[in-house]
C-alpha cells in the first residue's frame, strides 16, 4: 500500500529549528514565498517577540501556525525540578494561546538517574497538572514519543505503543500523539499503532525526515526525505488510512543542512517533499 502522491505544497508545513540560521521573520517570508501553507515555531524563535504580534505575521504571510514545539521534560529526580517543568509548560501553553495555534508537542523527557517507569510516571502527573490549562487555553498537547536512543535523557516514552497506552488512559480531548518517522521508522508494530492512535482520535501530528545510514550524530545528522532509510510513502500511506488529512511537517535537525544556503535548501525541501514523501 502507498499513498497517493502529493501534487502540491498545501500540507507542506515546516519547523522553524529546519531552517535555524533563520530567524522567524525570515523563515514566515521564505516559507510564504516558496508556497509553504504551514509553520511550527519552536519557542527559542519568539525569545524577545511580541508573540501576539508573530502569531499575526505569520498568518499575514499565509502559513498556518501548526504547533509550538515544545512541551515537555516533566521528569526529574527532585520536586524542585518537577515544579520547574511544569511551570515552564504553563508558560508554553500561554505563548501557543498567545500565537493562535491549538497544539503543542510534548518531549516527554526522563531523568537518567531515576528508572524509566519512575519517569513515566512523572510524565503522566506532569501532564495531568498541566491539562487543566490546556483545556482553559484551547491547546491540545500532543504526545511524540522519542526513538530510545533518547531515553536517558529526552523521553520515555519511546513508542508509538506506549503514547497511546498514555494518551488513552489520560483520556482527553486535549491530549494525543505526534507521529514523528524518524523516531517510530524501525518499529514492527509501527502499522498497527497508527491505526489504533487513529481509532482513538488521537492522532495530532505528523512529522517527516530521514534516517541516514551512517547517522553521524544521534542529534543533528537527520535527513531530506528520500536520503535515508525510512519508507515515508508506505508511513504516510498509513497515517492518511486513519483519516488524517492534515499538515506534513518537516522536522530536521542537521548541523550539515544549518551550514548550507537556506534558500538553497528550502527549494531542496519542496522538491524531496513532493517526490518522496
Ligand atoms: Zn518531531
Amino acid at each position: 500500500m502507498t499513498a497517493a502522491p502529493l501534487t502540491n505544497l498545501s500540507r507542506l508545513c515546516i519547523h522553524t529549528i529546519t531552517t535555524k540560521p533563520w530567524n522567524i521573520e525570515e523563515a514566515a517570508e521564505k516559507y510564504s514565498a516558496a508556497g509553504v501553507k504551514g509553520i511550527t515555531v519552536w519557542r527559542d524563535t519568539l525569545s524577545g517577540r511580541d508573540i501576539r504580534k508573530t502569531g499575526d505575521l505569520l498568518r499575514r504571510n499565509g502559513l498556518s501556525v501548526v504547533s509550538l514545539c515544545r512541551g515537555g521534560f516533566f521528569p526529574h529526580h527532585e520536586h524542585s525540578g518537577r515544579k520547574a517543568a511544569i511551570d515552564d509548560n504553563r508558560r508554553a501553553i500561554e505563548e501557543a494561546f498567545l500565537l493562535g495555534t491549538n497544539l503543542i508537542v510534548m518531549v516527554c523527557g526522563a531523568d537518567p538517574v531515576q528508572s524509566l517507569d519512575d519517569s513515566r510516571q512523572q510524565i503522566y502527573d506532569g501532564i495531568m497538572a498541566i491539562l487543566p490549562d490546556a483545556e482553559a487555553a484551547g491547546v491540545k498537547l500532543a504526545i511524540e514519543p522519542l526513538h530510545p536512543m533518547f531515553a536517558d535523557t529526552r523521553s520515555a516514552i519511546n513508542t508509538i505503543a506506549q503514547a497511546n497506552e498514555l494518551a488513552e488512559k489520560i483520556n482527553s480531548p486535549f491530549v494525543g500523539v505526534a507521529v514523528d518517522v524518524y523516531h517510530l521508522w524501525w518499529d514492527p508494530h509501527l502499522q498497527e499503532g497508527i491505526k489504533r492512535c487513529g481509532e482513538q482520535n488521537n492522532l495530532l501530528a505528523f512529522h517527516v525526515c530521514d534516517w541516514k545510514s551512517p547517522t553521524i550524530d544521534l542529534l543533528n545528522d537527520r535527513g531530506l526525505m528520500g536520503e535515508g532509510c525510512i519508507p515515508l510513502k508506505k508511513i504516510r500511506s498509513w497515517v492518511e488510512a486513519t483519516g488524517f488529512g492534515g499538515f506534513i511537517e518537516v522536522e530536521i535537525f542537521s548541523n550539515i543542512y544549518w551550514r548550507e544556503d537556506q534558500d538553497e535548501f528550502l527549494e531542496k525541501i519542496t522538491a524531496a517533499y513532493l517526490k518522496n514523501v
